[in-house]
């Protein structure tokens, strides 16, 4: 198969765009290198069924010019980290919902299977024990810029699921819950690689609020094979599903987990949000997934726990 992978320069396009590759089929890349970067294809960039395009998914007319010979699509380009929300709201929420619509636009007309990625911040403030895909959204004011991002990726989930239902696209959703791993940067806000760093330069970890919070990080090494088990599943298509681990953690314990695993003399600081994000910033305090729907289509279930991705992403950044 031939697939076009958004967003293949990215944290979690650069890994599936590795896997599929590995799987034997070809890959095209489409990035515009915003986020993601070609440092993270440097270990395909000579492989003979890799092409690289630089250019958005807002241009019509370059997503187009990716379509020829294409089976599969998946959808993984996106404004994302909430620094990035944060510093270009505007700009953010115009790729996040135009540059998806276009995207959809060239998988119903070429008739192409599309994997559409979204996310658990959907669910904005429901605390629930277990998130299920039926379960509601509680979304703060419009007026503050993080929800942007909700918003635009929610509008993002019906335009895909509309397709299905009233064109027959052939789509996929799935929700990802805080993916982590190697190659992941903390320059966008991610929580895990900032801390690693921070350890590893000996620096003050900067825990956000008073670090209660909890979050179930799971191994993008985990999240891709679903990816392309769900794409390729017909009976999954028109639906969503919510990828995730349900091994949770305080930010407080993250932080010193990383401290022990690094064997850092970092100390561990606690940043207001409002000096971290700037004022009106909300959080979520809780996020944890069902992904009972997903082990029930695909088998999926998380191996790696989160000493094996905190020990992961440490050996990366030594490595660099
Ligand atoms: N966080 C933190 N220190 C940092 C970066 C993030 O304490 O340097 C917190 C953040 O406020 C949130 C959690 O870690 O409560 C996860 O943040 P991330 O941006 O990785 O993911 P998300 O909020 O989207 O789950």
């Amino acid at each position: 198969m031939r697939c076009l992978i958004t967003g293949g320069a990215g944290f979690i396009g650069s890994h599936l765009t590795e896997h599929l590759l590995g799987l034997g089929h070809e890959v095209v890349v489409l990035d515009d290198l915003s986020t993601g970067t070609k440092d993270n294809l440097a270990a395909v960039a000579g492989h003979p069924g890799f092409r690289f395009v630089e250019g958005s998914i807002v241009d019509a007319a370059t997503v187009d010019s990716c379509m020829d010979g294409v089976d599969a699509i998946y959808h993984m380009a996106a404004a994302v980290g909430v620094f990035t929300i944060l510093d270009k709201t505007l700009d953010s929420l115009r790729t996040n919902l135009h540059g998806t619509e276009s995207v959809l636009e060239a998988a119903l007309r070429h008739d192409v299977p599309i994997l559409v990625a979204s996310t658990s911040e959907i669910y904005g403030k429901n605390t629930s024990d277990g998130l299920t895909e039926e379960s509601d959204r509680i979304i703060g004011s419009p007026l503050k810029n993080r929800w942007s991002y909700a918003e635009a990726k929610a509008l993002d989930e019906t335009f895909a699921y509309l397709y299905a239902a009233e064109y027959g696209l052939r789509t996929v959703i799935v929700r990802l819950f805080n993916t982590v791993g190697p190659r992941q940067t903390g320059r966008y806000g991610m929580v895990v690689p900032r801390f690693v760093d921070q350890a590893l330069a000996g620096e003050p970890i900067t825990v956000f609020g008073d670090g209660q919070q909890t979050r179930c990080f799971c191994h993008v090494h985990d999240v891709v094979p679903a990816l392309v088990a769900l794409l390729a599943d017909e009976s999954a298509h028109g639906t969503v599903f919510n990828l995730g681990s349900n091994e949770q953690t305080t930010i407080l314990e993250l932080a010193d987990r990383v401290i022990q695993a690094t064997g850092s003399t970092s100390t561990i600081v606690k940043v207001p949000y409002e000096q971290a994000y700037g004022a009106g910033y909300e959080d979520m305090q809780r996020r944890i997934p069902n992904a009972q729907k997903a082990r029930e289509q695909i088998g999926f279930q998380p191996r790696r726990m989160l000493s094996d991705i905190i020990s992961d992403i440490i050996a990366e950044k030594r490595a660099h």
